[in-house]
């Protein structure tokens, strides 16, 4: 199995939640055969909408925030197309039954799929061949590719060339239980927690004066009004869900008296005529302690996974994990770095002081030296850029000395041992070059390691005359004339 999967290479998604849906949207981009397996009747797994008569209640997600610049374009595409808005509620926190409840004081702006929370997914299959109801229960990777054994269906014919598990860890666990890939272990390590929901008919004038609240003690989390968010009709229907440590607690205890336990639990820090009410369990709702990747991919069997548990436990992180996955996959590297932006260093500030400490552990210390007066000289005359990655810590940096008014010399670049081999040096290079270009350079020169020289090809670079010896090691000259 090559690193990345060839353009017209079948891909078997499992999952059609937002993971699931937006890998496979991605991928078929990118000229991929997917082909997505839900076990439900219906996509958008936990951004789910349970209806009944003259009545509907998101009862997973609630809403949804849009932190990263590449998830808030995929919002504008979504609001451009109907399926999502603002949500404007009047939130409130409240800390116990006694202490008064305060307004939230952040200006989050909340998000919620219209005319329901399914709204999205909805969008995104409606491009994709999507089959429902099938349960993919067993997995085997045959030498010509992946075959799908689907409860009630039995054996799928059709092999498969790669295969993604958009699924909570559990749920992805149990499906590799057969399967021989380092990725199992990782996958065994995540927990989950539960989550009970309960979606209430209260009576019509109820209204304790928010339409949302967190809530900071008892068995109860988070209360919402469902009819509070746009688009919404029929009764007045509140949504609550419970504490993970209680949901944990009362996991197989039956529905009915959960019903009636948070009911109680309501009545203590919000008095509410409840006229129906359905319980709702999520057995797998959100992850105790993250895994702290973003996908994971074999590419020896062509497995990925992706999903929220992996490093961003909400609708968002899940989105993307699994635009990394399908990054990775189609192109062998994550030649996007999809929120990381390009930033101009000062000279001698703090963040110059991070850069030299980059370059020292990345360009010096391998050799047995460290940053000397030759290589800071005339420094406070060049340009500097860096990356900085999700902890806020500088990841990536590159100088560039201005030899004539369209002709400048890329220098000391360096990235983050632990990001290396991720794209994240040729998006540094090529962010610059744009920077560079637009301040009118035509010409952009460098002296690559030899054995860099593959990587700066590969950038459109092209070596002028013989190796050379810089700092102990062979070097060469490169250039490319840019536009
Ligand atoms: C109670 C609750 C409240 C939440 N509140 C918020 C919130 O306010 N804001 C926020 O951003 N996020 C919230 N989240 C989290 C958010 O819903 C998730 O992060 C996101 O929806 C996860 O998407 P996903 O595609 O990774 O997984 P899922 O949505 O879980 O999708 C997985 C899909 O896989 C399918 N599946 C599983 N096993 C199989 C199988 N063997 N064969 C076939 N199909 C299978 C499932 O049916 C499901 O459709 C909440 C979640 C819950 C449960």
């Amino acid at each position: 199995m090559q690193d990345k999967i060839e353009a017209g290479a079948s891909v078997a998604i499992i999952g059609a939640g937002i993971a699931g849906l937006t890998c496979a949207v991605q991928l078929q981009a990118k000229g991929l055969d997917v082909q997505v397996f839900d076990k439900s009747a219906g996509v958008g797994g936990r951004m789910s909408t349970r209806r009944g008569p003259s009545w509907q209640c998101d009862h997973g997600a609630q809403y949804f925030t849009a932190q990263s610049a590449a998830f808030r374009e995929e919002l504008l595409r979504w609001e451009a197309a109907g399926v999502a808005g603002l949500w404007t509620a009047r939130m409130h926190v409240i800390d116990s039954p006694e202490s008064p409840w305060r307004e939230t004081g952040a200006s989050t702006k909340r998000y919620v799929g219209v005319p329901s929370m399914t709204a999205p997914a909805q969008f995104l299959a409606a491009s994709l061949p999507v089959q429902l109801e099938s349960h993919v229960d067993i997995l085997k990777r045959e030498p010509e590719g992946w075959r799908l054994h689907i409860t009630g269906q039995g054996w799928q014919d059709r092999l498969y060339d790669a295969l993604v598990l958009a699924l909570p860890a559990p749920q992805a666990k149990e499906l590799l239980s057969q399967i021989s890939s380092p990725l199992r272990e990782l996958v065994a390590s995540v927990r989950m927690r539960p989550t009970w929901a309960l979606m209430m008919r209260c009576d019509e004038s109820f209204d304790p004066g928010f339409d949302a609240a967190f809530v900071n003690s008892g068995p109860i989390r988070w209360l919402a009004r469902n009819l509070s968010k746009p688009q919404r009709q029929g009764h007045n229907m509140w949504l609550l869900h419970a504490t993970p440590k209680w949901s944990e607690a009362h996991l197989e205890t039956h529905r009915n008296e959960i019903i009636e336990m948070l009911i109680e639990a309501l009545q203590i820090i919000c008095p509410a005529l409840v006229r129906e009410s359905e319980a709702h369990r999520w057995r797998y709702a959100d992850t105790e302690q993250l895994l702290g990747r973003q996908y994971l991919w074999d590419a020896e069997i062509g497995l990925g996974l992706c999903g929220d548990w992996l490093n961003e436990a909400k609708v968002e992180g899940a989105w993307r994990s699994a635009v990394f996955l399908a990054e990775v996959m189609a192109s062998g590297s994550l030649n996007k770095c999809l929120d990381a932006e390009l930033i101009s260093i000062k000279y001698s500030t703090s963040l110059y002081k991070s850069a030299l400490e980059l370059r020292n552990e990345v360009l010096r210390k391998p050799l047995g030296r460290s940053l000397d007066l030759v290589d800071l000289e005339g420094e406070s005359e060049q340009q500097h850029f860096g990356i900085i990655g999700q902890e806020n810590a500088l990841i990536a940096c590159v100088s560039a000395k201005e030899i004539s008014g369209k002709h400048c010399k890329l220098r000391q670049m360096a990235v983050a041992e632990k990001f290396q081999g991720k794209g994240i040096g040729a998006e540094l290079v090529s962010r610059v070059e744009r920077e560079l270009i637009a301040q009118g350079v035509r010409e952009i020169s460098l002296h690559a390691r030899e054995s860099a020289i593959r990587f700066y090809e590969k950038l459109g670079y092209v070596c002028a005359g013989e190796l050379f010896d810089e700092v102990g090691i062979s070097h060469i000259k490169m250039h490319k004339i840019v536009r």
